[in-house]
C-alpha cells in the first residue's frame, strides 16, 4: 500500500445501535481508490449494516463516512456517487439485457449516443454483448449475475458496493465468478467493497480486507498479512486452518505444552496460546519433536492433511503433507512432528 494514496472512502469511528442492539461499533476502515475491498465476518457481525451506511439506507449513530474527502452521511442514497449491488439481481424481466443497462443512464437524461457508448462498452467488459437482445428469463444465473453487475457499473459509480454478491450461484460457477468479479473489477477502475461472509472467496478477490465481529473492527489488512499475521485467536481460526496449542511461555523463553517443548524469541512468559498452521508442522523431521498418532488422513487432491492426536492438544493437529510420493502414511502411525515457532504466531493468554 503506498502511505501517500490518499483514501476514496473513509469510515471514521462509525456506529450503528438498533435499539439496545450495537450492531457496528466505533469501525474506522480507509479505503483506496481502486481497490477491491472485502468486509468479512460471521453472520451478525455488522458487515451488511456497515454497508448499508454507506450506501445511504442506514443513518450511522456515530461517526462519518467521507467520500473524497466529502462528508456524505447527511446525503440520501441517490445523491452519493456509490452504488449498491443487491443481492437479488432486481433485473427487469421484460426488457432485454440492453434495455436493462440504458434504462439508469435515460433516467440520468443522458444524450442517445452517450448511452449507446457506455453502455456497448459496459457489456464488452462484462462479456455480455452476444447476450444484448436476450431477456433475463433466457439466462443462466452467472449471466444474470452479470447483467445485475453490468447495471451497476455502466452508471460509473466511485465505488460500487456488492453485498454477498455471488451468493446465489453453485460452488463452481461461484469460483469462476471471484476470478471474473476481480478482472471486471480491474478493467472498469472502479472500487469495490463486497460483504461476504466466505472466507476463501474473500482472499481469492481482495486486494485487502476487513475483519469484524460484533460489530468490531479485529484486523484491516491483505489477504498474505491477515493469513500471516493474525491478530488474534479469532482471526487466525476463522481465516485458513489454524492449529492451537495451550501451554506457557517460561522465563527463559521456552514455550512449553504437555509433551512440546519450543525455543520462542520476543514471547512474555506466561500463559500463551502457540498457533501453527498445517503447513508449517513438518513430520519426522529431527530437532525439537513432538509425539502424536495418526487418527484421520484427508485426501485434498495436491496433498493431505494428516489428523495428528499429540498430548498438547484436545483436538488432534493438522498436518499437510504431499499426496504424490513421500511417505505412504496410516492411520495408527505413530510419528513426530516439528513445529517451526519462526513461523508461527504466539497469542498470550491462553485458553478459548
Ligand atoms: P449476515 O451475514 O447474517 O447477513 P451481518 O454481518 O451482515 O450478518 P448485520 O445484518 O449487519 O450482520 O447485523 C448486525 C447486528 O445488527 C445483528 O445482531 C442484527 O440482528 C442486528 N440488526 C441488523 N439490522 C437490524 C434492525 N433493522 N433492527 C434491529 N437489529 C438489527
Amino acid at each position: 500500500m503506498n502511505a501517500e494514496t490518499s483514501p476514496i472512502l473513509r469510515i471514521e469511528s462509525v456506529a450503528k445501535n438498533f435499539g439496545p442492539v450495537v450492531a457496528v461499533d466505533g469501525v474506522s476502515i480507509d479505503v483506496l481508490e481502486n481497490e477491491f475491498f472485502a468486509l468479512l465476518g460471521p453472520s451478525g457481525c455488522g458487515k451488511t449494516t456497515l454497508l448499508r451506511m454507506l450506501a445511504g439506507f442506514e443513518t450511522p449513530s456515530a461517526g462519518r463516512i467521507l467520500l473524497e474527502g466529502r462528508d456524505i452521511s447527511p446525503l440520501p442514497p441517490e445523491k452519493r456517487p456509490l452504488n449498491l449491488m443487491f443481492q437479488s439481481y432486481a433485473l427487469f424481466p421484460h426488457m432485454t439485457v440492453r434495455q436493462n443497462l440504458c434504462y439508469g443512464l435515460e433516467m440520468e437524461r443522458l444524450d442517445k449516443a452517450e448511452i449507446r457508448r457506455r453502455v456497448d462498452e459496459t457489456m464488452a467488459t462484462t462479456d455480455l454483448t452476444q447476450f444484448a437482445d436476450r431477456k433475463p428469463e433466457q439466462l443462466s444465473g452467472g449471466q444474470k449475475q452479470r447483467v445485475a453487475l453490468a447495471r451497476a457499473l455502466v452508471k460509473r459509480p466511485k465505488v460500487l458496493l456488492l453485498d454477498e454478491p455471488l451468493g446465489a450461484l453453485d460452488k463452481k460457477l461461484r469460483e469462476k465468478m471471484q476470478l471474473e468479479l476481480k478482472r471486471m473489477q480491474n478493467e472498469a477502475g472502479i472500487t469495490f467493497v463486497i460483504v461476504t461472509h466466505d472466507q476463501e472467496e474473500a482472499l481469492v478477490m481482495a486486494d485487502r480486507m476487513a475483519i469484524l465481529k460484533d460489530g468490531r473492527l479485529l484486523q484491516c489488512g491483505s489477504p498474505e498479512e491477515i493469513y500471516e499475521a493474525p491478530a488474534d485467536r479469532f482471526v487466525a481460526n476463522f481465516i485458513g486452518v489454524m492449529n492451537f496449542i495451550d501451554g506457557r511461555v517460561t522465563e527463559d523463553r521456552v514455550f512449553e505444552a504437555e509433551g512440546l517443548r519450543l525455543a520462542v524469541v520476543n514471547a512474555r512468559p506466561g500463559p500463551a496460546t502457540l498457533a501453527a498452521r498445517p503447513e508449517n508442522i513438518a513430520v519426522g523431521a529431527p530437532g525439537e519433536r513432538l509425539a502424536g498418532t495418526i487418527a484421520d488422513i484427508a485426501y485434498h487432491g495436491l496433498d493431505r492433511v494428516l489428523h495428528v492426536k499429540t498430548p498438547a492438544a484436545p483436538v488432534p493437529l493438522q498436518v499437510r503433507v504431499p499426496a504424490q510420493g513421500g511417505t505412504a502414511y496410516q492411520v495408527g502411525d505413530a510419528l513426530s512432528l516439528k513445529i517451526d515457532p519462526a513461523r508461527c504466531r504466539l497469542f498470550a493468554g491462553g485458553g478459548a
